[in-house]
């Protein structure tokens, strides 16, 4: 068989993917990105879109399985989580990009549903810190695991009758040390504790590499409400996803991020519905924050971003993203960008190679959760 045909079947079989995506019926290709939106929308929670979530998955060379890194863990992200069905276990590294509720709010069910649901070892979160002490991820975490003493003695009581889960895997040392300090929180039992690594948010860092596997996490200062927002990126294998969190477009002070931002494959980057497109169901509008445009990317901004960064596929996220208020947003960042684009909802999954990037609606049932190591 010619390269070229071996080449032709491969992207057919990229291409030949179901229309849905049924969790856990597809194996990854060994040059191929998979990122889930698991929370889009905003603060204020509703039933279509949870608060920020990002999962990406990628093929691990070393452990012979999938790598995942959850990107904010926003309120009510968790059951959009339920519904893949992956082990909690599976998906205990995760990457805070600032601390508003609506990016680390279900810490709590990340943390304690993990736990409750057969996850064996600890959690490894990662996140800015703070300008002062008291506004950095460690103190948000400590304070988060303080406030549940309750909670946790009822599992060590549980766990110390004898009914104790298999020692789990140790915690991995795959952050940058030179650059990020590491806090160590020591429950006996092991899929309590959480290691929370701590970065300066006022430069380009290296977070976390992982040179077996050949994937480089960074972080970057971004232009929101106060110092302590950063913005990631995850290269692996020639591709490239960022992943802005919140932020203002980059000004003058924040312009040498700029370039983080280029050569993505996958670009999700914040695009904020301004307040006066939020209708309700009698046309009136509704109370969202009128000055938070301060801090967020308008529509038309987001397009002269992606005009300017180029990525090969752009998702904006960050906005009720209803038949009332997609065609605003739509043809306002149309104004500028006209590269790949989709206005994320929930549960949509992008397959990123080098052959072409697709995304699809996820198929689950609304009962799905995952009951142990191996799934439900
Ligand atoms: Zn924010
Ligand atoms: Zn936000």
């Amino acid at each position: 068989m010619s390269e070229q045909n071996t080449q032709e079947e491969e992207i057919s079989e990229f291409y030949d993917k179901r229309i849905h995506y049924y969790p856990n019926t597809e194996d990854l290709g060994d040059a191929e990105m998979r990122v889930i939106a698991l929370g889009t929308g905003m603060p204020t929670l509703r039933e279509s879109q949870a608060s920020t979530c990002f999962l990406v998955e990628i093929p691990s060379v070393t452990a012979g399985e999938i790598e995942r890194f959850l990107f904010d863990f926003g309120t009510g992200s968790m059951t959009k989580f339920a519904a893949l069905q992956i082990p909690y276990e599976d998906v205990r590294k995760a990457f805070i990009t600032h601390l508003h509720s609506d990016h680390w709010g279900d810490f709590w069910a990340y943390w304690i549903g993990g736990v409750a649901q057969g996850r064996v070892s600890g959690l490894e979160v990662w996140g800015p810190a703070g300008d002062e002490e008291q506004y950095g991820t460690r103190e948000a975490v400590k304070h988060a695991l303080d406030a549940m003493k309750w909670d946790v003695a009822t599992r060590e009581e549980f766990y110390s009758s004898g009914k104790v889960p298999p020692a789990g895997q140790p915690l991995e040392s795959k952050f940058n040390p030179s650059h990020t300090t590491r806090e160590e929180y020591t429950f006996e039992i092991d899929s309590l504790n959480v290691n929370v690594y701590e970065s300066d948010y006022s430069k380009t860092i290296v977070v976390y590499e992982d040179k077996e596997n050949g994937i480089v996490i960074k972080s970057w200062p971004a232009n929101h409400a106060r110092p302590g927002a950063v913005s990631y990126s995850l290269e692996w294998n020639g591709l490239k996803f960022a992943f802005s969190g919140d932020t203002a477009p980059l000004t003058e002070e924040f312009s040498k991020f700029k370039l983080n931002f280029k050569d993505c494959d996958l670009l999700v980057h914040e695009c904020f519905t301004p307040a006066n497109a939020h209708f309700d169901s009698q046309g009136a509008t509704s109370q969202v924050g009128h000055n938070a445009h301060d801090f967020h990317t308008t529509p038309e901004d987001y397009g002269e971003l992606m005009r300017q960064y180029e990525p090969r596929h752009a998702v904006a996220y960050h906005f009720y993203n209803d038949f009332d208020t997609s065609l605003d947003t739509y043809n306002r960042v149309r104004e500028s960008y006209k590269g790949e684009l989709t206005l994320a909802k929930d549960h949509l999954v992008w397959n990123v190679s080098e052959e072409g990037i697709i995304v699809r609606n996820i198929a689950h049932h609304p009962d799905s959760w995952v009951g142990g190591k191996f799934g439900r």
